[in-house]
This record gives structure tokens, sequence and C-alpha cells, in this order.
């Protein structure tokens, strides 16, 4: 995943920026611990050993399987009766030695605009589905992407693997495999496609498990970056050297 505003094409030095990162932090005197999840279960033990001042916590943000997104702030109703993933589930699953199959028709709902949600869809026609519909209240594709320029490489994809773009529609209410759509630009425009998988690539939601738990114990914590809301990596690094200040 791009977590940053640099190019695709650029991650071989992205990817040597994050190992200078690494030695600035280290250097001075921050000490990295990687694959190591802090559960609530543990939390009392690493509390024990590690006895901090303050906690920041940076536990971003995951995306919503409900279709949750900015336009009503509410899931989509009925979400519940159909068959909903995220769009980090096919990522995860597509990625996998063991091929993994989606089959039937997919409709992969967009309120993102962004690189990842045509591709998702691209990645749907490879992984054994019938018919691939990518769905956008916006009038066009990854709208996001023009300016970076992806566009131009992303659309040749979208027509080659045969995705349907379905534009200025949004979700009115999902009932098991039907999905309810509607012309934003014209109510009375109704139609209701098939849908065996729901594939969302609409909002993140905060990931604030460990918050309550650290609050209850009476340690110092504040959230910051996604885990206080989805937002950027500006926000994130702003936040964190606010943090760092602070002590
Ligand atoms: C598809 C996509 C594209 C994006 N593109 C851009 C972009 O171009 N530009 C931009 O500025 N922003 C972009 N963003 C947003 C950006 O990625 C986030 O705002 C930023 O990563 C937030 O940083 P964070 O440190 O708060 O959270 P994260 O980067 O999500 O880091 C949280 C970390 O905490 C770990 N964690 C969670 N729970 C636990 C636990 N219990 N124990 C231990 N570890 C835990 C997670 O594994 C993760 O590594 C994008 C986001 C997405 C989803």
């Amino acid at each position: 995943m791009c977590a940053c505003n640099r190019s695709w094409r650029a991650a071989p030095s992205w990817a040597a920026s994050r190992c200078g990162w690494r030695n600035k932090a280290a250097k001075n005197g921050a000490e990295l611990r990687t694959d190591s999840p802090v559960l609530e279960d543990g939390l009392d033990a690493l509390l024990d050993a590690e006895k901090p001042d303050h906690v920041v916590l940076a536990t971003g943000s995951s995306v919503c399987v409900d279709g949750f997104q900015g336009w009503t702030a509410e899931p989509f109703d009925g979400w519940e009766s159909g068959n909903c993933i995220g769009w980090d589930e096919v990522a995860q699953a597509t990625s996998r030695a063991t091929s993994v199959s989606f089959p039937g028709d997919v409709v992969v709902i967009d309120d993102m605009c962004d690189v990842v949600v045509p591709f998702t869809a691209v990645a749907m026609t490879g992984a054994g589905a019938n018919s691939v519909t990518l769905l956008t209240r916006w009038p066009m594709v990854g709208m996001e992407t023009i300016l970076d320029v992806y566009l131009d490489w992303i659309l040749p994809k979208l027509y080659e693997s045969g995705v349907n773009m379905l534009c200025d529609r949004f979700v009115r209410r999902i009932e098991g495999d039907k999905l309810h759509i509607y012309n934003v630009h014209h109510e009375k425009d109704e139609s209701v496609p098939n849908a065996d998988w729901i594939v969302m690539a609409t909002g993140r939601r905060s990931e604030t498990g460990l918050l309550e738990p650290l609050k209850v114990r009476g340690v110092s914590t504040e959230a910051i970056g996604d885990a206080l809301a989805p937002r950027s990596t500006y926000e994130a690094v702003y936040e964190g050297l606010r943090q760092a200040r602070k002590l």
C-alpha cells in the first residue's frame, strides 16, 4: 500500500528513505520493535515491564466492510445481509501463493476515487469472477489520480480486463445478493444489479481497541494519526512530532 504521496514507481527510493528514518530514530534513542502485536490480554505485563509515563496510541485504521463513507456518514442499509468484504481482503487474498477464488458477480463500491479501487476491480477479474462492476458516485473512476498521471496507467488495465464502470451511482440498500442503486443526479433512475460479492472501498475506521483499557488502568494516553481519525500521513507525522515535543 502506498502510504505517502510518492509515485509507486519511486518505491525503491521510498524504501531507502524508510531505512533512513529507522536509523535517525535509533540515533535519537528510540528502540523500534516490529512484529510485536499489543493485545489487551498482554497489556498488564507490557505496562509492568515498560512502566511508561505516557503512551502514544498510533494503531491506525481499518477498512469499513459495512460501507461507511463520507457522503451519508453511515454504513449502507442492509450491508449485513450481503456478502461484503473490504478491498484489503482482496489484496491479501490475491497475493497468497494458493489462489483464492471469488466466483459470481462482483461489485466494487468506490468512495475513495484513488488508485486502489480500479486495481481491486482488475484483481477480481482474475479471481474467477463472472462479472466485475466498479460503481462510484463520482462522475468518473480514479478521479483523484488524474493529477498524479496514474489514470493513463489505470484505464488501459480496466478496459483490457473488461471491468464495467458505472459512474454517478450510489447504494440505496443491500438485500442479500441484490444491490439497489440510483443515479445521484436523477434519483428515479434506479437499478438492481446482482452482487454475489460486494467489495467495499469506502471509508476507514480508527483502531481504538486499546484506548479504553489503557485509560481504565490510569495510564496517560493519547491517540494520534489514523487512530484519532483516518486522514493522511502528514497528520500522523505531525501529531507524532507534537507528542515527542510534549515529553
Ligand atoms: C489505500 C491508501 C492509500 C493512501 N494514500 C495516501 C497518500 O497517498 N498520502 C498520504 O498522505 N496518506 C495516504 N493514505 C493514508 C495514510 O496511509 C495514513 O493516514 C497513515 O498511514 C496513518 O498513519 P498511522 O501511523 O496513524 O497509522 P498506520 O500507518 O496505519 O500504522 C498503524 C500501525 O499500527 C499497527 N498496529 C495496529 N494495532 C496494533 C496493535 N494492537 N499492536 C501493535 N501494532 C498495531 C498496524 O499494524 C500499523 O503498522 C492512504 C491510505 C490508504 C488506505
